[in-house]
């Protein structure tokens, strides 16, 4: 489970996050909407303390990580170790893919695994085949990601990501920098884990998806958690007139 709490973020004098907190328990699949500079991404990087909170915590089943200033400004610091700690439990898919291009696909998905996590090569093989085979790339396994269609690299990556068997899966509008035709197999890849009762928190602007595969929606507006609740409730009856506006829009 994952607890973010009163979460705020500054860079330099903007306020990007004014005192987020949301719950992921297990088998949750938060999906997380709003306008293109709500703070969503801001939001997810400080899960996974790609940004530092200027305040707030953020606790990865139970541990806490812990903030300390950075000097006099609001700037704050993390201990580098517990990050490293708390990112081994942390699956984190980017809408850029980010596989690295200079490996195979099954020497992207064991290298974190044998490198960081000190798996034997011949085990992380094994797992990441049957990762491989999940998403439907084993018989890629041995391509570099530049022959592969945007589709295929993403799946890699979800595949990647899986192979530190993570409590929380993070993505980060996972499907918004593929050609159309290519947005189907990757959400069915992701649905399929959301089913599986995997706990998600997944930044998206398919709502169509979110409504099926969600537990919770949560909607962001100007780095303020506008209106928060069931799938259902969220996109058939939002109480915000902003999120009937931004739901109207994206249909
Ligand atoms: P999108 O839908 O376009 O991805 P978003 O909801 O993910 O948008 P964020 O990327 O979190 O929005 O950005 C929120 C705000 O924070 C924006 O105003 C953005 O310009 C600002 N911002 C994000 N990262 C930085 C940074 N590293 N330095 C300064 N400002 C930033
Ligand atoms: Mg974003």
């Amino acid at each position: 489970a994952i607890e973010v709490v009163d979460i705020h973020k500054y860079f330099g004098p903007l306020e990007v996050l004014k005192g987020i907190s949301l719950t992921a328990h297990d088998g949750d699949v938060i999906a997380i909407i709003g306008a293109s500079g709500s703070g969503k991404s801001t939001l997810l990087r400080c899960i996974n303390m790609l940004e530092i909170p200027s305040s707030g915590a953020v606790r990865v089943r139970g541990e806490e990580i812990a903030l300390k200033p950075d000097g006099p400004g609001r700037r704050m610091i993390a201990d580098r170790r517990q990050i490293q700690r708390i990112r081994t439990r942390l699956g984190m898919v980017f809408q850029s893919f980010n596989l690295w291009q200079h490996m195979t696909l099954r020497e992207n998905v064991i290298e974190v695994p044998v490198q960081v996590l000190g798996q034997s090569r011949k085990a992380a093989i094994e797992a990441a085949d049957s990762l491989l085979e999940r998403v439907g790339l084993y018989e890629k396994r041995d391509v570099y990601p530049a022959f592969l269609s945007g589709g295929q690299q993403q799946r890699a990556a979800i595949a990647r990501a899986l192979a530190i068997k993570p409590d929380v899966m993070l993505f980060d509008e996972p499907t918004s920098a593929l050609d159309p035709e290519l947005v189907g197999e990757v959400l069915t890849v992701i649905g399929d884990l959301a089913r599986e009762g995997r706990t998600m928190i997944l930044v998206t602007h398919e709502m169509g998806f979110a409504r099926d595969v969600a537990s919770r929606v949560v909607f962001l507006h100007q780095g303020v958690v506008e209106e928060a609740g069931d799938p259902v409730t969220i996109f058939s009856a939002p109480r915000s007139e902003r999120l009937r506006k931004f739901v109207g829009s994206i249909r």
